[in-house]
C-alpha cells in the first residue's frame, strides 16, 4: 500500500495543474485595433501571454463594435487606420460616454498625432517601434489609474495584494493562491463594494466562448473564501443571489 501513496499524490497534482492552466487568466480584457497584422499579432500574443483576454480588429468600424459590445479594461488603438481613423474611433468612443482607458500607437515623427490623440481623449501614447515591456507597463498604469489606484498595492484591510508581485496577504499572513484565484480576487478588490455579475466576471476571464463556464467561478469563489477567511469571521465575498458577488471590505488608499 505504501507504494500507492505517491501515485495518488501525482494524480491530484496533475488535475490541479490542468485547472490552473486552463483558468489561470488575468481577469482583464483588452481590445487591440491595429491594421498592421504583424504588429497586431505581436501585441495580441504579448497581452495573452500576460493573461489578458484579447479581441482584435483591423479597422476602426470593427474596433468600435468591439469596444461597444465588450466590457474591456483597456483599448490599444493605432491612429493610422484605413477608412475610419484612430482619432475618429476615439472620438466616437468618448462621444458615447465610454471611459475605457485608451493607449494610442503613433508612427515615429508624427508628433502631431500624439497631441491630437490625447486631445481626442486618449490616455497615453506609444511611438512605434516600442518595447512590449513598456507597453505592458503603460497598460498596467492605465488600468490601475482607471480603478482609482496609482500604486501597485490594493488594500481592503485586512486583505492586501500587490499587483506587481501578485502576492496576497491577510494582515501579515501570505496566502497561497492559484493564479486564477489571485486574478478573481484582484478583480473583485479593484471593484470593491460593487456588485460584479458572474457574466461580467466570466467575460473578463475568458477570450474563448467555449471556455466560459460560469460554474467554475463558483468553485473558485468558494476556494477564495476558504483561504481568505478560514474562520468565517471576515466574510469578504458576499453572494447576491441572481446578481453576482461583492467584495465587502472597504478599499483604502495605500500608504
Ligand atoms: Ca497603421
Amino acid at each position: 500500500m505504501k507504494a500507492m501513496t505517491p501515485t495518488i499524490a501525482v494524480v491530484v497534482l496533475i488535475q490541479d495543474a490542468t485547472l490552473v492552466n486552463r483558468y489561470a487568466r488575468i481577469p482583464m480584457r483588452a481590445i487591440v485595433i491595429e491594421d498592421d497584422i504583424d504588429i497586431q499579432q505581436q501585441i495580441v500574443e504579448r497581452l495573452k501571454s500576460e493573461g489578458f483576454a484579447v479581441d482584435s480588429a483591423s479597422t476602426g468600424d470593427e474596433g468600435l463594435y468591439l469596444v461597444q459590445e465588450y466590457p474591456a479594461d483597456v483599448a490599444i488603438i493605432d491612429l493610422g487606420l484605413p477608412e475610419m481613423s484612430g482619432l475618429e474611433v476615439i472620438d466616437k468612443i468618448r462621444d458615447q460616454g465610454n471611459n475605457i482607458p485608451i493607449l494610442i500607437l503613433t508612427a515615429r515623427g508624427r508628433w502631431q498625432d500624439k497631441v491630437e490623440g490625447l486631445d481626442a481623449g486618449a490616455d497615453d501614447y506609444l511611438v512605434k517601434p516600442f518595447h512590449h515591456e513598456e507597453m505592458m507597463a503603460r497598460i498596467r498604469v492605465l488600468i490601475r489609474r482607471a480603478s482609482g489606484w496609482s500604486d501597485s498595492r490594493i488594500v481592503c484591510s485586512p486583505v492586501s495584494l500587490d499587483t506587481a508581485t501578485q502576492r496576497t496577504y491577510v494582515d501579515e499572513r501570505e496566502l497561497d493562491l492559484t493564479a486564477y484565484e489571485y486574478k478573481v480576487l484582484e478583480y473583485l478588490m479593484l471593484h470593491a463594494g460593487e456588485v460584479i455579475s458572474k457574466t461580467v466576471l466570466t467575460e473578463h476571464l475568458y477570450d474563448d466562448e467555449s471556455d466560459n463556464d460560469s460554474n467554475v467561478i463558483e468553485v473558485f469563489i468558494r476556494r477564495l473564501r476558504q483561504k481568505l477567511d478560514p474562520e468565517e469571521c471576515l466574510k469578504p465575498i458576499e453572494t447576491l443571489r441572481g446578481r453576482g458577488y461583492r467584495f465587502t471590505l472597504q478599499r483604502a488608499e495605500p500608504i
